[in-house]
């Protein structure tokens, strides 16, 4: 599924004694049972009968697999909620809807949600003979909803208060500030120092979830209302209870906080304390005052704002910090704190912090470009080095069996941005000037042309022109050489071009993954369909590298590391898809498969073609999506969705070996395709191989020198140093 959220088996809050009389027609009045004891591996229903209190098994046979008692769904008003009867011939209803009932005993409703923080359900089922009710509790996420803190007819909405938390910005930028609250307020926030700025109502349509903007295609869906926000600006102020420095280091008011914190806990007035009130008195907090008429509400602005020194603050990044040796050695880049990733800076890439917001840092890529990045991935160095500055100089082109290595000498390690299109790679680099004198291609055919451009003041941008479709690269450093790895294209036997091929298959899940009406785990389905895809490509001849054959969980990048580090020539990661909490299941499901870098989109293409075909499910479309499985570079990967888990009918199919090897088969001609459409665009000539004199061992500087600074085989494949 899309959203990893965890299905699990119910916990039954309150089960009703169903009657269970073939005669008894309507049900007698239910009674409230004691809830089965948390914990519980698998849902009982406790039934009430004279004299004792036996438990046995409900007739009735009703079980909701989603949501769980411990889910907390973000709804605005209709969601979906699923699970399974004893049989076909059951009819339920809930919250008095009818919900149509499976042959198998399957169930999916889509029904209003109460608005409710504590959401009532009453679940009535009943057949011919048995029928059971249930009353059922589910939490509503307030994080998403306004809370209206008011008096008289003022009100703020504390929830809507941006920032909060903690900013670290430079003494002349402003901050936006900005609430919602009653319209035709006079709002205010008072600083600390006794200041005082307004915040200025402004008419802005209301956010729409973003689930619904990713997976709904009902457009009526998108119609928001319009909202008043109150709106302003500050700068050169701090106030809030001091954040501290804004890389790593125990702050003043961080020691504070934990001795106020032991403090409480050993007078026993509250163990633990909420953090607000631990972090300071409050006259050192901002306070939005809100007046309307006579009234006239105020709320503490829970944000603490640090100005930077003026002095440069330059940070490296490592993204493992804690040393375990299970990352990517690369830090992502974002346009926005929270967004998605549009750059990947390898361990020890340098640069300067312009700013911080709560666990997000911003840095300066060149004087007209920024980026945010993981504070937890940012290394502090010494105060007083300067703002990085690079100029990069002349490079060289060295052949490998597998790879062309072009080595790029810069004075520092400055950030890059890398693009691909179809035969071109291109690395921006910022904040650095050129100086590439000679550009040596050697003898290798994979590159055609090298060009370089100083494309503004401080940014370079360096390009590379491919002799065939890009299959995949890397880069690190290697000191201050930055080393661009391009995979040399696997050669195809036209015949069969799975010949000899190594096809990661990866089955999504353990852990987390989404569950059926009728319990079945998408761990279990996707296992099922790759072991199908394994044997049908092992009879066309491939190798199969398979990143899990058993139940047991596997993290996402060690599925990544062991499809690379085993020479791999694709991914493809099976899974069947969920929902998020509000989108209609009835009309927005069906097949679809993910890409990320651009050169996998013709293999998700040709996999989502193929897979339509055999499944005749909707035909959703390849999306390019941000997913951990698929986004490393160095070989084509693909997520493939190919059923939705939560469908009864699609569920069922999953469950039968007929329909997981459809989908098995339907991967497989798309894999097949793929390859045949990489055999016509492949030249006669044998594109991308290494020319006669190229080969590592007539080039002994390409394996023997020193390990890269910073990132040393934390990578997967065997890599030329
Ligand atoms: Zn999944």
């Amino acid at each position: 599924m899309l959203v990893f959220r965890s299905f699990g088996w119910v916990l039954w809050l309150f089960v009703i004694a169903p009657a269970c009389s073939s005669q008894s027609h309507p049900a007698p009045a239910p009674r409230t049972v004691t809830p089965a004891a948390a914990g519980a591996p698998e849902p009982r229903v406790h039934r009430t009968r004279l004299p004792a209190d036996p438990v046995v098994q409900d007739p009735v046979g009703l079980r909701v697999v989603y949501p769980a008692p411990t889910d907390v769904v973000r709804v605005r008003d209709s969601s979906f909620l699923l699970g399974s009867v004893a049989g076909g011939n059951t009819r339920l209803t809930i919250n008095g809807h009818p919900v149509r009932v499976w042959p198998n005993g399957a169930w999916l409703a889509w029904i209003p949600f109460p608005p409710d923080t504590l959401m009532q359900f009453r679940f009535d089922a009943r057949t011919a003979t048995d029928s059971s009710v249930l009353l059922y509790q589910v939490r509503r996420d307030r994080g998403s909803l306004p809370r209206e803190i008011r008096v008289g007819g003022a009100w703020i909405d504390s929830v809507s208060l941006s920032p909060q938390g903690q900013v670290w910005l430079p003494r002349n930028e402003y901050l936006t500030l900005s609430t919602r609250a009653a319209e035709g307020s006079e709002v205010r926030v008072h600083l600390p120092d006794g200041r005082r700025v307004r915040l200025v109502p402004q008419r802005q349509t209301e956010e729409v979830l973003p689930a619904l903007r990713a997976f709904d295609r009902d457009t009526t869906k998108l119609r928001a209302r319009q909202e008043v926000r109150y709106v302003g600006v500050i700068r050169g102020r701090e106030f809030g209870p001091d954040a501290g420095p804004v890389l790593h280091g125990t702050s003043a008011s961080l020691i504070r906080v934990l001795a106020r914190a032991a403090l409480r806990c050993v007078t026993g007035r509250s163990c633990p304390a909420p953090y607000a009130e631990l972090v300071s008195p409050d006259s050192s907090w901002a306070v939005v005052e809100a007046a309307l008429g006579r009234d006239t509400v105020s709320v503490r602005w829970p944000l603490q704002v640090a100005l930077l020194d003026s002095m440069p603050i330059v940070t490296e990044f490592n993204d493992d910090t804690a040393g375990q040796g299970k990352t990517d050695s690369l830090t992502p880049g974002r346009a926005t704190p929270g967004g998605t990733y549009a750059w990947f800076f390898p361990t020890g890439t340098r640069a300067s912090v312009t700013a911080r917001v709560n666990d997000d840092l911003r840095i300066r890529l060149s004087p007209g470009s920024e980026a945010w990045v993981p504070v937890a991935d940012a290394v502090s160095l010494p105060s007083g080095l300067p703002e990085p500055h690079a100029v990069v100089g002349s490079v060289t082109l060295t052949p490998a069996a597998d790879r062309s290595i072009l080595r790029i000498p810069l004075t520092q390690r400055v950030p890059f941005l890398m693009t691909e299109s179809e035969r071109r790679l291109s690395i921006t680099f910022y904040s650095a000037v050129g100086d590439v004198d000679w550009m040596r291609y050697g003898a290798d055919s994979l590159v055609r042309q090298m060009s370089w451009a100083q494309t503004q003041r401080h940014e370079l941008t360096l390009t590379v022109e491919l002799s065939a479709p890009l299959w995949g690269y890397r880069t690190r450093w290697s000191r201050n050489d930055l080393l661009l790895e391009i995979r040399r294209p696997p050669s195809l036997a036209a015949a069969n071009p799975l010949r000899g091929r190594t096809i990661a298959i990866d089955p999504g899940h353990p852990p987390l993954g989404s569950t059926g009406p009728t319990g079945l785990r998408e761990a279990q389905a996707n296992l099922a369909v790759a072991l199908r895809l394994q044997r049908l490509l092992q009879a066309g001849g491939a190798r199969v590298l398979m990143t899990r054959t058993s139940d047991s969980a596997v993290d996402l990048w060690p599925r990544v590391a062991l499809a690379e580090s085993s020479g791999a020539d694709m991914l493809v990661s099976i899974h069947n898809n969920a929902l998020p909490d509000g989108i209609n299941p009835f009309t927005n499901n069906g097949t679809s498969v993910f890409y990320n870098q651009p050169r996998s989109l013709p293999l998700a293409s040709s996999i989502q073609r193929s897979l339509v075909r055999r499944l005749g499910l909707p035909d959703l479309g390849i999306s390019r999506a941000d997913f951990a499985v698929i986004r490393a570079t160095w070989i084509p990967s693909v997520l493939v969705e190919g059923m939705f888990m939560i469908l009864p009918e699609q569920e069922a199919a999953l469950r039968s070996p007929a329909g997981t090897q459809r989908y098995a088969r339907g991967v497989y001609d798309g894999i097949r395709g793929f390859l045949q459409e990489r055999v016509r665009s492949q030249s006669p000539a044998g594109v991308g191989r290494p020319g006669s004199m190229a080969s590592p061992r007539a080039h002994p500087s390409l394996s023997h020198q020193a390990p890269a600074a910073g990132a040393p085989g934390r990578g997967v494949a065997p890599r030329v140093q």
